[in-house]
């Protein structure tokens, strides 16, 4: 199996030949312009200092400023942060956001500290970062383990330096603090936006769809919600403890009553399967929405699904699309799958910079919009150019970058 940043550069590689780009620009945008690696020190509540490594990532800022999340996560390293910079580029020209794609990340384990040193350790990665990040060079986000509390100390720390209150550094703030309305269910909405838009290719109908969810937690949790609200069956959910199937449709309101923070619920059943058992169980639609690498060439030819709509990042391997593609299985892609997130991030951004703030209802229209121009512009994509809708969205993903590096005389 290729690690993210070489398979990344890979459909990269692809993507821009198919668009007639010479291997220059492939050599510009397969790693990122810049990337700085920070060591933190933050004094930890017995005393002792502790050094943290951080990263912050800037992929291409032609387009305009750089934007993504942050991770706090034991497993985070250079490739990585590199690899989901790029993606970030491809969210943004995806859903034509005016912005290139960023990632920042911090090795430690937010699990085993304190609410005091996580906010010494995010005020002091700001600290460190604050030269290459502000609102019009680079703007954070939350990312796996960061959250509302991290972005507000974040943005507290920002606007000390600077000495003006500075919003617009930041989004996925809590909404007193300039966050938007339906930043939290602004994924798992992309998400149910980009099903209905693949049922209606496929000539189907929600309300007859079965349903699996692989993941009970923020993606999973809202979709499974929104899709129960709309009157599909969700036949199977999913979490790291096991996985729940009913062929007559489960009932997601009691799920949810009884999850737990971390997105956990199968653990109160005694009639659990696993989740390999889950993903080949029988239903029209499976979406992946927990981690990475769980659709492989071992278990590709076994879906039952003829639609797969990866809320998760990377949940098929490279060699598994192919394997989906031979079966006509139809793949929204991760990097279209879940720009609801970044959609309402840019939504955040615009109500700071502006000062006047939209209702939930104006959010989600034109989240909608943004979501469903996108989808069509890769199906035309993937229609026209006889590929995947993974190569296609990489295509419509990283022209921008591409044209605006054209533009800018740097290539
Ligand atoms: P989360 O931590 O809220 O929930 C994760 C869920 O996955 C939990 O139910 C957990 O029990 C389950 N899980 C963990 N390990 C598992 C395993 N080995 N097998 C099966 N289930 C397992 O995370 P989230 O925010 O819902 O994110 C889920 C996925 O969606 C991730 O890949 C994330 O990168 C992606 N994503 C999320 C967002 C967002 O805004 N939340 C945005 C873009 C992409």
């Amino acid at each position: 199996m290729m690690d993210l940043l070489r398979s990344t550069q890979s459909i990269i590689k692809s993507a821009l030949q198919k668009l007639g780009y010479s291997n220059d620009m492939y050599e510009l945008l397969k790693e990122p312009l810049r990337i700085i690696t920070v060591r933190i020190p933050v004094r930890m509540d017995d005393g002792t200092v502790k050094i943290f490594t951080g990263y912050r990532s800037q992929h291409n800022d032609a387009v305009g400023p750089t934007k993504g999340g942050v991770r706090f996560h034991p497993e985070v390293n250079e490739d990585e942060v590199k690899a989901l910079s790029i993606w970030m580029s491809l969210k943004c020209g995806i859903t034509d956001l005016p912005y290139g794609g960023g990632k920042g990340g911090i090795i430690c384990d937010p699990r085993n500290m304190s609410f005091g040193e996580l906010e010494r350790l995010s005020r002091g990665y700001v600290r460190a970062i604050s030269q290459i990040v502000g609102p019009t060079k680079d703007i954070p986000a939350p990312d796996v383990y960061t959250n509302s509390q991290i972005m507000a100390w974040m943005m507290d720390e920002y606007s000390r330096l600077r000495e003006f209150d500075s919003p617009g550094f930041i989004t996925g703030k809590p909404i007193v603090l300039g966050g938007s309305q339906g930043r939290e269910t602004a994924t798992a909405r992309g998400v149910t936006i980009c099903i209905e838009e693949a049922i209606s290719k496929k000539g189907m109908n929600l309300k007859d769809a079965r349903i699996i969810i692989q993941g009970f937690g923020n993606a999973g949790g809202f979709l499974a919600k929104f899709m129960y609200d709309a009157g599909a069956k969700v036949v199977g959910i999913s979490d790291a403890h096991g996985a729940l199937y009913d062929s007559d449709g489960l009932d997601i309101n009691y799920l949810l009553e009884r999850r737990d923070s971390f997105g956990t619920v199968t653990n109160l059943f005694t009639n659990i399967i696993s989740n390999k058992e889950l993903l080949e169980k029988e239903c029209d639609i499976l979406v992946p929405a927990a981690i990475s690498n769980q659709i492989t060439v071992e278990n590709a030819h076994l879906i039952k699904a003829s639609i797969v709509v990866e809320a998760a990042n990377g949940p098929t391997t490279i060699e598994a699309t192919k394997v989906l593609d031979k079966r006509e299985i139809l793949l929204v892609p991760d990097i279209l799958a879940s720009a609801g997130g970044v959609t309402v991030s840019y939504f955040e951004w615009v109500q700071n910079n502006q000062g006047y703030y939209w209702s939930e209802d104006e959010i989600d229209k034109k989240l909608r919009k943004v979501i469903v121009d996108s989808f069509d512009t890769i199906y035309q994509t993937s229609q026209k150019h006889k590929v995947n809708m993974r190569l296609a969205a990489y295509m419509v993903g990283i022209r921008k970058s591409a044209e605006a590096s054209h533009f800018r005389g740097w290539i």
